[in-house]
């Protein structure tokens, strides 16, 4: 699914075979989750094939291997100049790219010595099959900020994330809706979430969620097309008598959330302000103007 017999990635300053690429079975981050990611979309738009907003996940990559301490060099430029050779080597278009700083072989719980950067990228469609979610308020809180640097995107923290997706799949849903240690909503498990309450957008503050890139485009939308929106810490309660909500990033993009724990919202997706955030998201990856999308 993710790569073939000719796939060809970069890993530590070569583009090589997918097939031919090896790792040590003793590096910090197989057995810790002590690495970083980033995940990134591509888009074939009107003006060639574009990364969106690269240099802001490279430069949230840096950050996230300098808040954990890991060391790592290249700047965020290089790295965009990589993934456009790497999409063209692969010629890929649409496209999902995964930059994964990991660690040298070490099985102590000291700084590493060493590190190493691959980057891949695959044709990937929508990230959730489904239309709209289902979602279960998950049983399984986001984890404590003051234990991990909550803006960084650690591939440990995503033992987290996998165990909520599973109970929601568990318990028959598509997927979760996640609380802080405080109770109120904090994200989904790889997504920022949105409700629309009587003209207006909410969605919880920085502190106790990744701060998404998709999250803050989304923002930009609505100081562009003058949609209210605010920043707030809310209960899963107040969402039963919301209007609508979507989940946002960027491998899900803007996704309609059907309903949570069994409730459905008060307006359908058609009429919902969500629709309107999805559309002018479309628009902006695609380099397409959105001025038509009417507010
Ligand atoms: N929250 C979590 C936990 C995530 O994994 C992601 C995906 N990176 C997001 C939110 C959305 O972030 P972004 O819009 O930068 O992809």
């Amino acid at each position: 699914m993710y790569y073939n017999d000719d796939t060809v990635l970069f890993l530590d300053g070569k583009f090589i075979k997918a097939k031919d690429a090896k790792t040590d079975l003793f590096g910090q981050t197989l057995h810790y989750g002590y690495g970083v990611f980033e995940g990134i979309r591509a888009y074939k738009t009107v003006n060639g094939v574009k990364i969106f907003k690269a240099h802001e996940h490279y430069d949230r990559l840096r950050q996230s291997a300098s808040l954990v301490g890991i060391p790592f060099t290249y700047d965020s430029e290089e790295l965009t100049q990589i993934s456009y050779q790497l999409l063209e080597r692969n010629n890929l278009s649409n496209a999902y790219l995964r930059p994964l700083v990991f660690c040298s072989p070490n099985m102590s719980l000291n700084a590493p010595k060493e590190v190493s950067v691959m980057i891949a990228a695959w044709d990937w469609g929508k990230y959730f099959s489904n239309q709209s979610l289902r979602l279960c308020v998950s049983s399984i809180q986001r984890p404590n900020p003051k234990s991990i640097k909550m803006e960084a995107k650690v591939c440990g923290h995503y033992v987290n994330s996998i165990m909520a997706t599973m109970e929601a799949k568990e318990r028959g849903f598509d997927e979760a809706l996640m609380l802080d240690g405080n109770g109120f909503v904090a994200e989904g498990p790889g997504a920022n979430f949105f409700f629309e309450k009587d003209g207006v957008l909410y969605t919880p503050p920085l502190g106790n969620i990744l701060p998404g890139i998709t999250r803050h485009t989304i923002l930009d939308i609505c100081k562009e097309l003058d949609l209210p929106v605010e920043e707030k810490l809310f209960r899963p309660e107040e969402l039963f008598d919301a209007d609508s909500a979507f989940f946002c990033g960027t491998a899900a993009e803007v996704v309609p959330i059907e309903s949570i724990e069994g409730q459905p919202f008060n307006k359908s997706w058609k009429n919902s302000m969500g629709l309107i955030i999805q559309e002018a998201y479309k628009c902006i990856v695609l380099d397409k103007s959105y001025s038509y999308v009417i507010v």
